[in-house]
């Protein structure tokens, strides 16, 4: 695969239309608005990133990037839409915030920038690509000995079917429809797996609940519908 294929049109497309609503908390983002501190807090609670390179892969409209910033990363962050980084460079640019905003792919960046960064983030994004494989191997290789790895996105089952897409998008509203596409989504075993096959270790996998009523977000054992993963590539001998 060249490092530019994995990427899936149609999906960008969905993002490059909401864009605009990024940073409403009350809108078409609201999910990750109410989602982002509990990802933030786990993350900065298994590793120090201050002073640190990380790389933010899907970045969207940046609302987990400027928080890596603020947390005294050094964030190059990354999306193939146009409008999410416009909006991304235009919020960090209003925030006083710096984000090194770039428009590419995983593979590409994979490809110039091998083994300089201490931390990969990668939530929400896999469920959106052809191969995410693909996706999982380019974070090994950004990766720096030792460094880590966090995704997130969702599980595949009946329920993870039921709260996510006929929940979050039918009957709530939450989300537009189409933002999700069930067969697309990935159980930990095969994210697990592609994990292993990238030559990384899987330290963690925790559930991430959320109640759309509330908003309220925790972490969970639950894994059946959002949740997270942490991997590390082993350090040097
Ligand atoms: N990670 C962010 C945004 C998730 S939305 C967060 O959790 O807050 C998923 C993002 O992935 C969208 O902005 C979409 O444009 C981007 N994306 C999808 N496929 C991509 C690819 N192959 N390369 C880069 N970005 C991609």
């Amino acid at each position: 695969m060249t490092p530019d294929a994995n990427v899936d049109a149609a999906e960008i497309a969905k993002f490059e239309a909401l864009a605009y609503r990024w940073w409403d908390p009350n809108g078409d983002f609201r999910p990750l608005h109410d989602m982002n501190p509990v990802r933030v807090d786990y993350i900065l609670s298994r590793v120090d990133v201050a002073g640190r390179r990380v790389a933010d892969l899907g970045c969207g409209g940046g609302i987990l990037s400027e928080a890596m910033a603020q947390a005294g990363a050094e964030v190059t962050a990354i999306d193939m839409g146009e409008a999410p980084l416009a909006v991304a460079r235009l919020h960090a640019l209003e925030a006083g915030i710096d984000v090194d905003y770039r428009q590419t792919t995983p593979e590409t960046l994979a490809a110039d920038h091998a083994g300089e960064f201490a931390v990969v983030t990668c939530l929400e994004m896999l469920e959106h690509v052809p191969e995410p494989a693909s996706v999982v191997a380019a974070c090994a290789e950004l990766l720096e000995p030792g460094g880590h790895v966090f995704f997130s996105t969702i599980n595949r089952n009946l329920k993870a079917y039921a709260m996510a897409v006929l929940g979050a998008e039918y009957v709530m509203g939450l989300l537009p429809r189409g933002t999700h596409d069930y067969r697309k989504f990935i159980t930990p075993a095969e994210l697990a797996r592609a994990v292993r096959g990238a030559g990384l270790n899987t330290l963690a996998i925790i559930g991430m609940s959320y109640n759309p009523f509330n908003r309220r977000c925790a972490l969970t054992n639950d894994v059946d519908v959002n949740y997270l993963l942490h991997a590390r590539r082993p350090p040097l001998p």
